[in-house]
């Protein structure tokens, strides 16, 4: 791909080196790194438009203002959403969860109401649903998975029921990697009648997200890795219900007028914006949104297949090598174990020839459980990623299987 070496150089972390060598990221599920372009956004904010927004009678704070509102439209156009309105900053994808365990689905649930998972979820969509659980009387179920490490379709289908108000799923396992079939299972869940949460954390670097497609009712991501900076992320929701749903914190930004003798709360999106927002991240998020729209999406997409399939086809025939995901729907992750090496282990000894990698359980223990694995080595791709990368990240496996460093 003639544009990879032209991405790559923006990117200033990559070019390093680590333990003596250059380095090779390939943990970019767990964060990515930042284009020069989001840097000096932030900076650029610093430097010379910091003000506090909304509020503000001077020229900074209506230019901060004007900016952070901006970054809402982009994100908006991002994913499709039908109104600024259902665009709501949050912290990350754990904060949005929480958000919708807390100020939705905790006033519904009732003791018999089930909440619906799947094995597939990151602990940031177990746990606030453990929460509201414990809070209302309310039940877990959680969908398996198959042999291979993809949804079970059929238990779906087979445990959603008229007890089910909400379905939460992720839309790409951050641990194995799988693709789930969302815009389908929306359609069943609706048809059941319940609500539809959907974790993009690791899909909205990956996929083209139209939620107006998806037909979901709320859709979370985090900025971070999307290229942009750590604290800030996003919650759409369908505007009928952010209407109904009462805040969730409390503070400045989110009342119209406060009284002893009564509090009443600003419109959307900002009812759920409590206190001073993360500016910056919202302004490095647009510009990592700037960033992606002017690449051409579908030939990075084509580019980390390619570096995916290479690295399957190298590690296979590394003695001891077993993957460990889904071989049919499976985005930028290659999780693994090899042989009776302990993963951090040989995290430990990647990391001495500069090559990152995750090791463990990935903050998903009841995959692992159901896995009967302690935890794997995961390898995550990015469009920044070379072929290099890849045979350099092979060779090192190559040697620690053969019981070297
Ligand atoms: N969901 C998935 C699938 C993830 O991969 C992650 C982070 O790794 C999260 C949720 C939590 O994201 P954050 O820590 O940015 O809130």
């Amino acid at each position: 791909m003639d544009q990879l070496g032209t991405i790559r150089k923006q990117f200033p972390a990559l070019h390093q080196t680590v333990n003596g060598h250059p380095l090779v990221y390939l943990d970019n599920a767990a964060t990515s790194q930042k284009p020069e372009a989001v840097i000096r956004a932030v900076e650029t904010f610093y430097r010379t438009q910091n003000a506090n927004v909304h509020r503000g009678a001077h020229q900074l704070s209506d230019q901060a203002t004007g900016a952070f509102e901006a970054a809402r439209s982009s994100v908006r156009r991002f994913i499709n959403a039908a109104s600024d309105e259902e665009i709501i900053w949050t912290r990350g994808t754990t904060e949005g969860i929480n958000l919708i365990a807390q100020s939705y689905a905790r006033p519904l649930l009732k003791a018999g109401d089930e909440i619906l998972l799947t094995e597939l979820e990151h602990h940031a969509n177990i746990v606030p649903w453990q929460v509201v659980a414990e809070q209302t009387g309310a039940k877990i179920r959680v969908v398996p998975i198959t042999e291979n490490g993809d949804l079970n379709l059929p238990e779906f289908s087979a445990l959603l029921s008229n007890k089910t108000r909400i379905v939460s799923l992720t839309h790409i396992s951050n641990a194995l990697g799988t693709i789930n079939p969302v815009a389908g299972l929306v359609r069943q869940a609706h048809e059941a009648g319940a609500v539809v949460v959907i974790d993009g954390a690791q899909a909205a670097p990956h996929l083209e997200i139209d939620v107006q497609r998806l037909g979901c009712d709320f859709y979370l991501f985090s900025g971070h890795k999307l290229f942009a900076p750590t604290g800030i992320g996003v919650l759409y929701g369908r505007k009928a219900l952010l209407e109904a749903m009462p805040p969730w914190q409390g503070g400045g930004e989110m009342i119209k007028k406060v009284s002893f003798s009564g509090t009443t709360y600003n419109k959307l999106p900002f009812k759920f914006e409590a206190g001073t927002p993360n500016i910056s991240g919202a302004l490095g998020l647009a510009e990592a949104i700037r960033f992606l729209s002017n690449l051409d999406r579908k030939a990075l997409a084509r580019h980390e297949r390619a570096l995916m399939s290479k690295a399957i086809e190298l590690c296979s025939s590394i003695p001891g090598f077993t993957r460990i995901s889904s071989p049919t729907a499976c985005a930028s992750i290659l999780s693994f174990q090899l042989n009776s090496h302990h993963q951090q282990d040989v995290g430990l000894m990647l990391d001495q020839q500069g090559i990152a990698v995750r090791t463990g359980h990935h903050c998903a223990m009841p995959l692992m459980e159901r896995l009967e694995l302690p935890g794997t080595v995961r390898a995550s791709f990015c469009f920044y990623n070379t072929f290099d990368d890849v045979e350099r990240f092979a060779k090192a496996l190559q040697q620690i299987a053969a019981g070297g460093t």
